[in-house]
């Protein structure tokens, strides 16, 4: 026992033991997948006194590292390091060398800054995602209208006839890029504007909190002070009446005083079946514009672009034998090379036709479970545990239901992109903090009670098979 003790302390005397010891912890917490894709490309760096450094390939790769798994790694470096410890980050980047052979990501290290979001100049959270701007939207025939007039609004909010500006499309075209690039535009022109975003699922949530906090006045007249009123996937007010009631009084007045309208679905107006005809009709007043599947060139030109932004170089042969079969999505093909990215840094291979083949094939096994949601997890975490479905937003502190809320919430953040403060509003507006507690509570259960861990894995595999 002895003897142990101290050579674990000699192990982690290094960057490599020390962050394997990491890895170890974190291996058990995520799925092979998740482990693969995102931390054994992650190599360690430099071990000084407890500040762990380690490199990462790319500065996206941070972000999404950042986002979704924080509190883990945080959590397994203070096992492993103690309470003092400290990770940072550098990011493996350096566009310059693309004659590397090797190379494809290269070592010209540069010391990454944690993003800080500018101050806010109002007193809430736009909510808009700084990575998306016009300067990365890639023009294509099939955006070239909503690109325009994207454009043209973002210059004169309010002002020109796009209002609404209407936006539809298939999934992954470009909707939320490109209506939050508009926000993004005008937060930088016109500082003063008050902008927000968010889906339309969102704003149902958060007006059925303020029904039940008697607040629904407070929550209208908020939505009513904005100057410009950014809403996504609106389609998911169908079968909501009382929301499209309220949406449809805050559209009326935003409209009357010139306030932009920005709204975003997967279908034309018209074909909202089961939308307040009132609503259809004035999503019509302005302009309708619809988002396309790119064509060949335009998703090349995609390819070509993010694979710069990430640090990778990709020939072009194979950048093409990717647009050509990936075609109908472009978050599939930011998927391929991510994933690509992940498999090279992973054995410093290169990028082959092979392997390009190999992740295409997978990427299109993926496309059936990629449809995992909120819901979905919520309801089968509620029928699993036996608890109801409608309690798990409760202000409740009964214990079987707090436990499926944070599972909920702790597979939510496993199984879905959405981010910490979509899955807090989900839950019954609890805020991010929350769900960090949560993922936290389950990650120690999981540790403490190895049934726990298969009951979790159960839940997992009902949750794949349902979606
Ligand atoms: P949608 O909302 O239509 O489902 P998104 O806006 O989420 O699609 O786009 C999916 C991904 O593809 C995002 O990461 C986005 O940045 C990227 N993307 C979409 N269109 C373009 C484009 N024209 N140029 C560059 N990236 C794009
Ligand atoms: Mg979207």
């Amino acid at each position: 026992m002895e003897e142990l003790e101290i050579s674990d302390k000699l192990i982690i005397d290094d960057h490599i033991s020390a962050w394997k010891a990491c890895l170890l912890k974190i291996k058990e917490n995520v799925s092979m997948m998740t482990y693969n894709t995102w931390f054994l490309p992650i190599k360690p760096v430099e071990l000084n006194n407890l500040s762990l450094k380690v490199q990462i390939p790319s500065q996206f790769f941070w972000e999404w590292i950042d986002e979704h798994f924080n509190a883990l790694i945080n959590k397994s470096i203070t096992e492993v390091l103690g309470n003092e410890a400290k990770l940072t980050y550098i990011i493996a980047e350096d566009k310059s060398s693309t004659e590397d052979k090797e190379g494809l990501i290269t070592n010209n290290l540069s010391l990454s800054t944690p993003i800080e979001k500018p101050k806010p100049k109002h007193s809430f959270e736009s909510n808009l995602n700084t990575r998306y701007t016009f300067d990365n939207f890639i023009k294509g025939e099939g955006n070239q209208l909503a690109r325009a007039a994207a454009g043209a609004i973002s210059d004169n909010p309010g002002g020109t006839s796009f209002n609404p500006l209407f936006l539809y499309g298939g999934v992954g075209l470009g909707k939320t890029h490109l209506i939050q690039a508009i926000g993004n535009q005008i937060v930088n022109n016109f500082p003063e504007k008050k902008v927000i975003y968010l889906s339309s699922d969102i704003f149902t949530v958060e007006f059925v909190e303020s029904i039940q906090s008697n607040k629904v006045n407070e929550f209208s007249n908020f939505y009513r002070s904005m100057d410009v009123l950014i809403i996504d996937d609106i389609q998911f007010l169908i079968g909501k009446e009382k929301t499209q009631d309220l949406f449809f009084h805050i559209f009326n007045t935003l409209h009357q005083s010139r306030k932009q309208i920005i709204l975003s679905s997967d279908k034309p107006p018209k074909d909202l079946k089961g939308l307040d005809e009132r609503l259809i009709s004035r999503f019509q007043w302005g302009l309708t514009a619809d988002i396309q599947p790119p064509e060949l060139e335009t998703r090349i030109a995609i390819l070509k672009r993010k694979a710069e932004t990430y640090g990778m170089v990709v020939s072009n042969e194979i950048l093409e034998y990717i647009a050509n079969n990936i075609t109908s999505n472009i978050r599939e093909l930011e998927g391929c090379l991510i994933k690509l990215l992940a498999s090279v840094s992973l054995n410093s291979k290169e990028i082959t036709f092979e392997l390009a083949k190999k992740t295409v094939k997978e990427i299109a096994t993926d496309r059936k479970t990629n449809n995992i949601n909120i819901e979905t997890i919520t309801k089968v975490v509620c029928e699993h545990l036996g608890v109801a479905e409608n309690k798990i937003r409760d202000k409740t502190r009964k214990k079987e239901i707090v436990l499926a809320r944070q599972l909920a919430m702790f597979l939510s953040k496993e199984l879905t992109l959405s981010s910490l403060k979509t899955i807090g509003l989900h839950f019954g507006g609890r805020d991010h903090s929350t769900v960090i507690h949560a993922c936290n509570a389950i990650d120690s259960y999981k540790t403490k009670d190895v049934s726990f861990g298969r009951i979790i894995e159960e839940i997992r595999d009902k949750i794949e098979f349902s979606s």
